[in-house]
């Protein structure tokens, strides 16, 4: 089978310490190009822009975009309208109706349309999942806690309008809880805290439950110095469920579980290839509707200046 031509748009921190790793060490796929406006990928053809780059490579297949969000519904609509398959970064888009939009696109071309999360790849998810189908939730604990200045320096769009703020790192938390829980949640009341100098908000207390009133309780916080926490506990009949480090490591019962070497991004491009051959498309937009929820229903609180 050849292997499918792949266009990287975007290039950023995410494309150097994932993308291009597992790429490489996919036979699937063979990296032939990149756009983006300032940077390039050492030894491909860099374009500044994704219609000169696919004007000049017709023989691409596939584009991964990984720009921000708020940019990135612009350079998936030229690359479906092209033929191409597209794998988006998580969050899929800026608004749930872009998505939408881009579905249906990538259906009425016969293409790939890949809405990429990759915390459902952490180790601990499927066997969570399993768990959970066995053994019955009362409640959830969500803990979303990082240092902003740590991980996201230097990153404008993400205290922009449509850059989600916390609910950047938090969507991943979503993406998990909505991956290994068997009921459907929805939001019930939620704060979000912004900065009044920002348009994003730096914290966001989220309360959910399902339709048998399980609840679930999420905190996201940009605000956490020392140690960081990226956990859920799931409280069961039969005892607790806890992931942490995003899903890297899992106990039940309070017993630590063996599992998997950690290998999201390898496992998202294992997945967007098998979806590109099997001609089908994987587009799931609920981590980012409990987002957009979070945005409609949540009180706002207006907090401190954030300065970086
Ligand atoms: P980034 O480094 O700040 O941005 C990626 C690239 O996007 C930039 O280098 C820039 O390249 C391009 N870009 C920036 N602003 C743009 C604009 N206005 N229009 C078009 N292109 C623009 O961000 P990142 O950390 O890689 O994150 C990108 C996406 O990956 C986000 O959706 C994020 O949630 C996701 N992600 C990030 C991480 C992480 O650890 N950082 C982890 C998982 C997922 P040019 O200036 O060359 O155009």
């Amino acid at each position: 089978m050849s292997a499918i031509k792949l266009a990287i748009v975007g290039v950023g921190k995410i494309v150097h310490d994932q993308h291009l790793p597992a790429i490489a060490a996919n036979a699937d796929f063979e990296l032939v190009a990149s756009a983006s406006r300032h940077h390039t990928v050492a030894g491909l053809p860099g374009y500044t822009s994704i219609e000169a780059m696919l004007g000049a490579v017709p023989e691409i297949d596939a584009v991964s975009l990984c720009m921000p969000p708020q940019y990135r519904y612009q350079a998936a609509q030229v690359a479906l309208a092209a033929g191409k398959h597209v794998f988006l970064e998580k969050p899929p888009g800026a608004t749930l109706s872009e998505v939408a939009d881009l579905e249906a696109l990538a259906a009425a071309r016969g293409v790939t349309l890949f809405t990429s999360w990759h915390s459902r790849y952490a180790p601990a998810v499927q066997p969570a999942k399993a768990y959970l189908a066995a053994h019955a939730p009362t409640a959830m604990q969500v803990s979303w806690k990082e240092d902003v200045r740590q991980w996201h320096p230097n990153q404008e769009w993400i205290w922009q309008a449509g850059g989600l703020g916390v609910f950047d790192p938090g969507i991943n938390a979503l993406s998990i809880v909505t991956e290994i829980l068997q009921s459907r949640i929805f939001l019930t009341r939620a704060t979000l805290e912004f900065p009044e100098n920002r348009d994003a908000p730096i914290a966001a207390e989220l309360h959910f439950q399902d339709a048998a009133g399980m609840p679930v309780h999420a905190q996201f916080d940009w605000r956490q110095t020392g140690p960081q926490s990226w956990d859920i506990v799931v409280q069961t009949a039969d005892g607790e469920l806890k992931l942490s480090n995003g899903g890297a490591r899992l106990w039940v019962h309070g017993v630590e579980q063996p599992l998997e070497k950690e290998a999201e991004y390898p496992s998202l491009y294992r997945r967007f290839a098998e979806l590109v051959r099997a001609g089908r498309a994987e587009v799931d937009v609920a981590p980012l509707r409990h987002v957009a929820d979070a945005f409609m229903l949540g009180r706002r609180k207006v907090v401190d200046a954030f300065h970086d």
